[in-house]
């Protein structure tokens, strides 16, 4: 019976689901850093849904808060004010220290808003970003994403924008101009695999930004809402950016995504929108999942440091509970090896194995996943 659920899904989705995503397993069910395939077989969970689910696989609080909302308003429309939004807008702005909110539905969208707000407000054209970085996969979004193989598919996109190596500040000053509107930068590169920029890498963009009147714009789609240890990573660096990303463990699953910027820097009325953005349910599950986060918080450098103590002899790079490892080829077969023995772990980019659980995983859970990736690097 649950062997013919997998080769009836396989089946469906070869015949009907475009073939964008190589994937293998079907996972049915999820509990704290737990989930099950369905063959009943049990994972602990270091993908995480791509850091997404920070709180855990259904916690209690973040499911309660979506029921409760779903029984009374599910959608009404950014015509009228919105159940939760400017209470979530009030809580992410006192997080980073910022001016105001505004939400999309996914973490590329709130980096298309970016774009937008750069552009309306400096009435400049062009962006810079970096080598290896990644920023999304709509047009917008997917002109200032490096990899040249997801992008020059699709050329010509728009914005215009200049790619410079991640961490060179010499080479970025050389091409910021007065025609930048914008800079995006990733805090740790998280689809690169894990890669963590030279010190005062931040502070020199942000001196950069503030001599040419170009807006630092920071991706935190994957390192916000907790997963380094601070609501942002941008946190550890003592710079403010002027516009600041947010998307994957906004909600814990539920989709949203959100960019702050800073004060008097905003959108005025009708220059953006979105039918679903900051829509009731959303913003329950995300109001929901920051209470949790903010008890977890002062535990997730402990929990980094403890995976890369385990996992020492491999190298391990880490922010927080952000770690990766330079594995090359055969990361394929190691992130097999490891599904096999129990434990979910993913490949980024250029053979890096990425561990990016949930934000509660418990002590004994990191210290089962170090065995068993520690066994299957061998
Ligand atoms: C995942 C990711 C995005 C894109 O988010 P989507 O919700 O998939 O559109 C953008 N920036 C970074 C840094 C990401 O990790």
């Amino acid at each position: 019976m649950s062997e013919n659920m997998t080769e009836d899904s396989r089946v469906l989705d070869a015949r009907y689901h475009m073939p964008a995503f190589g994937r293998t397993m079907k996972i049915v069910r999820g509990a704290g850093s737990r989930v099950w395939d369905d063959q009943g077989r049990e994972y602990i969970d270091c993908v995480a849904g791509i850091a997404v689910c920070s709180t855990g696989h259904c916690h209690p609080a973040v499911v309660a808060a979506i029921c409760d909302q779903a029984g009374r308003l599910i959608h009404c429309s950014n015509l009228y004010y919105v159940p939760n939004q400017a209470e979530l807008a009030e809580r992410l702005v006192g997080l980073t220290g910022l001016g105001k909110a505004f939400f999309s539905n996914s973490g590329a969208e709130a980096n298309e808003g970016a774009i937008k707000l750069a552009r309306v407000r400096t009435g400049r054209k062009k962006f810079v970003a970096f080598t290896h970085g990644f920023h999304g996969r709509t047009c917008g979004s997917l002109a200032v994403t490096h990899k040249p193989a997801i992008r020059e598919p699709f050329e010509p996109l728009s914005p215009a924008c200049t790619f410079v190596e991640y961490g060179d500040l010499d080479g970025l000053a050389e091409v910021v101009d007065t025609d930048t509107a914008g800079i995006f930068v990733e805090p740790v590169q998280g689809e690169a695999g894990v890669m963590i920029p030279p010190a005062g890498f931040f502070r020199g963009i942000r001196d950069i930004c503030d001599d040419t009147g170009a807006l630092m714009i920071v991706d935190e789609v994957q390192t916000g809402m907790g997963r380094t240890g601070k609501w942002l990573a941008t946190q550890y660096t003592g710079v403010t950016p002027d516009i600041v990303t947010l998307a994957k463990g906004l909600a814990s699953g539920f989709p949203i995504g959100a960019l702050i910027a800073r004060e008097g820097l905003e959108f005025t009325r009708s220059e953006h929108g979105s039918t679903f953005a900051g829509g009731p349910l959303a913003c329950a599950a995300a109001l929901a999942t920051i209470d949790v986060i903010e008890e977890v918080l002062p535990t997730i450098p402990v929990k980094g440091e403890r995976f890369l103590k385990g996992l020492a002899r491999h190298n391990p790079r880490g922010c927080g509970l952000m770690i990766g490892m330079s594995v090359g080829d055969r990361c394929p077969e190691v992130q097999q090896a490891c599904a096999r023995d129990g434990v979910l772990v993913n490949c980024a980019a250029d053979g890096n194995l990425r561990l990016i659980p949930p934000l509660v995983i418990t002590d004994e859970e990191i210290d089962t996943a170090v065995d068993v990736v520690n066994a299957a690097l061998g």
